[in-house]
């Protein structure tokens, strides 16, 4: 799938930054036929993949406020036994960060069909993985807001980061510029209301919007819930994008804000799975992750969300947060889509090495 803005009239410093990655052009576009992100587009290719392989592909899925599918994809070897196996949950909160929806459809594809989704072989154990790991993978929490953003990609070349965060949380209406970022709202009680709602919010009711990371009314958390009665997780691996402002940097993992809280093997694992992903990522052509491994650094407010609605989970799971860089000349999207992807092979082969 070619996308179109690499043919607008303002993509000529695309280019010259693909240049200086020594990735050309055509190159990256061809890459692009391994992303699908869209909702309507992923939607058919779970129904296609359900129909063709029962035996390895598990589709369930909650119905998010918009009438929109909130997918939990388990992929394992359902006929054998599956409860012993080592398991992991890959998870995509927000809606303006399409890169790890492409890169959880184009790992699952390799999984099932043996090829990436534009067809070449892949080079992943995917019978050792299937046999011996339970996956389960959430590529979009919120697909509403993936459908209204702007573009299927953010490469950087149509919006300026400033306008990118009024995309993200919405536009205030007295200021131009991004509105709050909190865990609900309503719009019966704001006032002002943005001029443009942020996709990153969950609709979950007639007037009430969540941030999905950041509130225990949005989809992600009731299916993380749900997930969690049934069985145990070995490894959580909530895959993220930002913006390394300033910086040129396009990976960086991050421990739990709680991390100096948390047991002690449960740090340890966190940590050394962390220095696994940072690794992988230094290993691909352009991989350039920051190689500090640290846990979330918010104050406030912000980190307040976190403690409230993260610190039961933090207390008995080992989880790692995977940013990749977003919006970036430098970081184009087929190289976004590579560097969570490496971040999902990475915690595979963690399971393999460490959880059996
Ligand atoms: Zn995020």
């Amino acid at each position: 799938m070619l996308l179109g803005r690499y043919t607008t009239a303002d993509s000529e410093s695309y280019p010259n930054a693909l240049t200086a990655l020594h990735i050309q052009p055509l190159e990256a576009a061809e890459a692009m036929d391994r992303w699908i992100s869209r909702p309507d587009d992923v939607d058919a290719l779970i129904a296609q993949w359900s129909e063709q392989f029962p035996r390895y592909f598990k589709a369930e899925a909650k119905t998010q406020y918009s009438g929109r599918p909130v997918w939990a994809l388990t992929v394992t070897d359902h006929v054998q036994d599956a409860d012993e196996r080592p398991a992991a949950i890959f998870f995509k909160p927000h809606a303006h960060e399409p890169a790890p929806i492409a890169a959880q459809m184009n790992f699952i594809s390799q999984l099932l069909t043996g090829r990436h989704l534009d067809g070449t072989p892949t080079g992943l154990p995917r019978e050792q993985i299937l046999a011996e790991t339970v996956l389960c993978f959430m590529p979009d929490a919120n697909p509403a807001g993936t459908a209204a953003a702007p573009v299927e990609a953010w490469d950087g070349t149509q919006y300026t980061n400033e306008e990118f965060f009024g995309w993200m949380f919405g536009v205030d209406a007295e200021t131009g510029k991004m509105w709050k970022r909190v865990d609900i709202w309503d719009d019966t009680i704001e006032d002002p209301l943005p001029t443009h709602y942020g996709i990153a919010y969950e609709q979950v009711s007639a007037h009430e919007y969540v941030e999905p990371n950041r509130h225990h009314a949005s989809t992600l958390f009731r299916w993380l819930f749900e997930l969690r009665e049934r069985r145990t997780w070995d490894r959580l691996l909530s895959l993220h994008q930002m913006e390394f402002v300033g910086q040129t940097a396009n990976a960086l993992a991050i421990l739990p804000c709680l991390y100096d809280e948390q047991p002690a093997h449960l740090q340890e694992a966190e940590r050394g799975w962390a220095e696994r992903i940072v690794a992988a990522w230094a290993q691909l052509p352009h991989g350039n992750p920051l190689q500090e491994i640290k846990p979330l650094g918010y104050t406030g407010q912000q980190r307040q969300y976190f403690v409230d609605r993260w610190g039961d989970i933090y207390k008995d799971s080992v989880i790692v947060t995977s940013e990749i860089r977003n919006n970036s000349l430098i970081c184009p999207p087929p190289l976004q889509q590579a560097l969570n992807e490496k971040a999902i092979e990475a915690t595979v082969a963690e399971l393999i090495a460490h959880c059996r």
